[in-house]
């Protein structure tokens, strides 16, 4: 059986404590790093309750679940695919999602550029970078970072906002201190060298948010910590 409401709210007020706690510690100001719900594999009722609590966004790892759950939710909240996306599905992703946070090939860029016209829309999205050298994680190599803003740069409909990245999974803390100021790192040269500000920073899970505020995150992604461990790993 799903989480109540009240049993949610007590886990995110749980949450950002522990973001507020990790702010003061980096001496940064908690109103700089923002908290995504993480709805995967949870019912629409997720969402419904991140929208009560007042978080202004979710986040989806596949694009025709987060359609499908979309159509079933009525409260107002912004959407953000955080999965991988198949470039054939760039037109059901720029329908669906205020933010594409998973872009990681030029191909795809040019497809979501497509697709946004179309729609005749602009789409924001961040460019997903495997800042951790994780085989077992998508995201565009590090070497193939500069290549990949330009060419998304280079699109007419695409709002470049900034990077994410997801840390390997390890037992070991350090792995994922350094990939998160590897993700930082990069930000800072690719801005100052493109002359963009590339202000989102999404990274931290349920696990590692802490360190990855010390390193500079923008945006949180939560799904464990506020709803509970899903039925199946996704
Ligand atoms: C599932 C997922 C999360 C949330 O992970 P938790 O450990 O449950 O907090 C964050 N980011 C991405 C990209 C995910 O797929």
């Amino acid at each position: 059986m799903f989480i109540t409401y009240d049993e949610f709210s007590r886990r995110a007020d749980q949450v950002r404590a522990e973001i507020a706690t990790a702010c003061r510690a980096a001496g940064r100001d908690p109103a700089e790093v923002g908290l995504l719900a993480v709805t995967k594999t949870h019912p629409a009722a997720a969402v419904e309750y991140a929208a009560r609590y007042g978080l202004p966004t979710v986040g989806e790892n596949r694009v025709q679940e987060g359609a499908e759950k979309r159509g079933q939710v009525s409260a107002v909240i912004r959407w953000e695919l955080i999965g991988h996306l198949q470039s054939n599905k760039a037109k059901l992703a720029a329908t669906h999602f205020d933010r594409v946070q998973s872009v990681d090939s030029e191909k795809l860029a040019r497809m979501l550029d497509r697709a946004a016209g179309e729609l005749g829309r602009k789409l924001a999205v961040l460019l997903q970078i495997n800042a951790g050298r994780d085989p077992a994680k998508f995201g565009a190599e590090i070497e193939a970072a500069p290549g990949l803003l330009d060419a998304a740069l280079g699109q007419k409909n695409l709002v470049v906002e900034g990077l994410m990245t997801i840390a390997p999974l390890s037992d070991d803390p350090s792995v994922a201190v350094r990939t998160f100021s590897t993700l930082r790192e990069l930000r800072d040269r690719l801005a100052a060298q493109a002359g963009v500000s590339l202000r989102e920073l999404s990274m931290g899970m349920s696990g590692d948010f802490a360190a990855a505020i010390a390193a500079g995150s923008t945006l949180v992604r939560v799904g464990t910590a506020l709803y509970g461990s899903r039925a199946a790993p996704t």
